[in-house]
């Protein structure tokens, strides 16, 4: 559903991504760790096209996203989690999730049985839906910014650091859900910096560390690993 085959990136003349190959198959759950600074949310921004390859190249559901366009991602089935949320902050909670909705064109079923779903999977978000999002707490938010992306029935959702910022009775509340989801059949690509998280319920991970995937490997292995917990727990 996802690959990244060779990949670099560059901010100008600095280098960011090299040779960063990252394949994420259906129906699996993938993390992507690595410290600050790794080059984790500028492999998300790659995903989505934001942030041109210079080298390589990223298949999104089979389609090169750079002839895509980042905007047509919604379409094709992809949801979207970036880093700090990005809600619009002076719409209502509801509108926020209609602008998710309304971003998958040729979408199924109506609006209102789908929000009816998310207030069922986010019990918090039923009694704020008329609320301004940008007067939400940073844990309402961050189940609103997952709301947004699921509520179009995505086959695949690519998270960026969905976890920062949260409690620790938050995060696992999130972890729970993300888990959920991925039980229910959607894909999903989890940029993370919790490993311990992220790794306990993930399939497998891969390990970025200076703009280079410095290990991979099925999620049990990569936590019982003392190469990867050197370089990064
Ligand atoms: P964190 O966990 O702290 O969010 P990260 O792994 O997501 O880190 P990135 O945000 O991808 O890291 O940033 C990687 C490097 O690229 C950093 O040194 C950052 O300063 C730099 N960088 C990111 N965006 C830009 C930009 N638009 N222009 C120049 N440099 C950038």
């Amino acid at each position: 559903m996802l690959e990244l085959k060779d990949v670099d990136t560059a901010y100008g003349a600095v280098p960011m991504l090299r040779g960063v190959t990252i394949s994420v198959r259906p129906g699996e759950l993938v993390c992507l760790l690595g410290p600050n600074g790794a080059g984790k949310t500028t492999t998300f921004m790659t995903v989505c096209g934001v942030v041109k390859a210079q080298r390589g190249k990223v298949e999104v559901m089979g389609k090169d996203i750079a002839a895509l366009g980042t905007e047509n991602l919604a379409a094709l089935g992809v949801g979207l989690v970036p880093e700090g949320r990005r809600l619009f902050p002076g719409l209502t909670v509801q509108e926020n999730l209609r602008l998710g909705y309304d971003a998958v064109s040729g979408r199924g079923p109506d609006f209102e049985p789908q929000l009816e779903k998310m207030c069922a999977l986010f019990p918090r978000i039923r009694e704020r839906l008329r609320q301004a999002a940008g007067t939400l707490s940073g844990g309402e938010q961050a189940m609103v910014a997952l709301a947004r992306a699921l509520i179009g029935e995505p086959k695949m959702v690519v998270m960026d650091e969905p976890s920062l910022g949260l409690s620790p009775k938050l995060i696992g509340e999130y972890f729970e859900i993300t888990q959920e989801i991925h039980r229910h059949g959607t894909t999903v690509l989890l940029i993370e910096q919790n490993a311990e998280m992220g790794l306990g319920i993930a399939d497998r991970g891969y390990v970025l560390v200076k703009g280079k995937v410095a290990q991979e490997g099925p999620a049990r292995e990569l936590l019982a690993s003392r190469t990867a917990r050197s370089l990064y727990l």
